[in-house]
């Protein structure tokens, strides 16, 4: 029988009725047989997560308050799952043990109790073995997760153990110590033990029909993206789009095992299939997989008669970012010009300081530092085979009325990434949206 690795998000396991949903999910398919569950979620806009209600109460003990109420609450939580779920289920003896370490046993402990008894009662409630990620998701001392350790651990844990339950979120250190990953790392959990027990799929099931091509709050109702490569996934991600934990896809990523995010509460929809690049080649539909913009960035415009000529011109610039430790993102050049683009934070308080470095360094005509440029990446894998791309990009854009600052191909041809002015972007996402993705629906 094939291994399908299954993890459910907060909200999909945030009370009762979402538990059954997500239980039903998985007894619907026998494949599904390794559950890794994140701690109660928002049952609604303004709820809390059970993470955070640990966090505070974890603030309080620790300092000595009394953290009685707080306490109270959390047990509530789950008492009301279980009391939902009609199960003859209690977990006292854990919340007993919970209260006595919670001052003394560290943050990362508080916080991952939150997975540790969700875990406990969906393992309950399913029928299947319950593995303390405690004991299988290896941390070294610095709080760094061990990869082969945690595969090697994994597989012997698990070898002749047909379905279980494996909390997300935690693992302890080689020293005994529990540690978790940062925010939203039952992620990173789910992908470890899809890679340990070779999964044929990673689901990860949320509240979300999977990836949208863009924002929802720029265009209206876009549509989900079908087929993502983890490089196309890589490029939205880092403008901002928030679909996954980061490291969450480097463990199935390097074994082409595909992750197939999916909705809880609509498991009728495909979601969408996050594949390697190298199992992509027919399944691109579109020229354009996502369109993501995002703002707060700066160019400084360097210009400078004959600068292509002076040998180590760009280097002298890129030691003044260096050594004023401001990460470089960009760096678009013309014959006499070169602008970096780089993160206004980054700059901000330093804008006098680097003028003048610049100028000492590389002694140019002009220089000068532009504000609010949003940048705007247009991705797909299906750009390598189409031309007229770029045309039509800049088409649009112009057609908008639409001022371009700068453009930037990478070499992979999957991306294109232009600058604009921050005012501009959120008409730019969409009418790029409405000139690749609604003319064609
Ligand atoms: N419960 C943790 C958090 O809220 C981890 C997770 O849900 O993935 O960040």
């Amino acid at each position: 029988m094939g291994v399908k690795v299954v993890k459910f998000g907060g909200s999909s396991l945030a009370d009762a009725g979402q538990i059954k949903k997500a239980a039903a999910i998985i007894k619907s398919d026998p494949e599904r047989r390794y559950v890794v569950p994140s701690a109660p979620g928002k049952r609604f806009s303004d709820d809390i997560k059970v993470t955070d209600m640990l966090y505070a109460c974890y603030e309080k003990a620790s300092v000595g308050q009394n953290f009685d109420q707080d306490f109270e609450n959390i047990k509530k939580r789950y008492n009301d799952i279980i009391a939902g779920l009609e199960m003859d289920f209690t977990l006292e003896p854990e919340f007993a043990e919970i209260k006595k370490n919670l001052a003394t046993s560290g943050r990362e402990y508080a916080a991952s109790r939150g997975e540790f008894l969700n875990g406990k009662i969906i393992a309950a409630y399913l029928g299947y073995e319950f593995i303390d990620a405690a004991d299988v998701i290896v941390f070294n001392d610095e709080g760094v997760m061990l990869r082969r350790e945690t595969r090697a651990v994994l597989r012997e844990r698990m070898k002749n153990v047909e379905r279980a339950v494996i909390p997300g979120f935690y693992g302890r250190s080689q020293s005994g110590v529990v540690r978790t990953f940062s925010r939203g790392g039952s992620d990173v959990t789910g992908s470890l033990v899809a890679r340990a027990m070779r999964a044929s799929v990673y689901e990860n099931w949320t509240d979300v029909s999977g990836v949208l091509v863009a924002d929802p709050r720029v265009v209206d109702q876009p549509i989900v993206i079908p087929v993502i490569t983890y490089k196309e996934l890589r490029e939205l991600s880092y403008m901002g789009f928030s679909v996954l934990h980061e490291d969450a896809i480097f463990p199935v990523r390097t074994v082409s095992i595909p992750i197939n995010l999916k909705n809880t509460n609509h498991p009728e929809d495909p979601g969408t299939l996050i594949i390697a690049d190298q199992d992509a080649e027919e399944t691109s539909l579109r020229t354009i997989t996502g369109i993501a913009g995002k703002k707060g960035f700066c160019a400084v415009n360097l210009e400078k008669a004959m600068m292509n000529s002076e040998v180590g011109f760009i280097r002298d610039v890129l030691n003044v970012f260096a050594d004023m430790q401001i990460p470089v993102e960009h760096i678009p050049s013309g014959i006499d010009t070169l602008s970096i683009i780089a993160d206004a934070d980054a700059i901000e308080g330093k804008e006098e300081q680097l003028l003048s470095e610049l100028r000492k360094a590389v002694e140019p005509d002009s220089v000068e530092i532009e504000p609010d440029i949003a940048l705007l990446a247009v991705v797909g894998r299906g750009m390598r085979k189409t031309r007229g791309t770029a045309a039509r990009i800049f088409a649009s854009l112009a057609h908008a009325r639409i001022n371009v600052k700068m453009i930037d191909q990478g070499s992979s041809e999957l991306n294109v990434i232009v600058g604009v002015n921050e005012h501009d972007l959120h008409q730019a996402i969409r009418c790029i949206y409405d000139a690749f993705i609604s003319s064609t629906l």
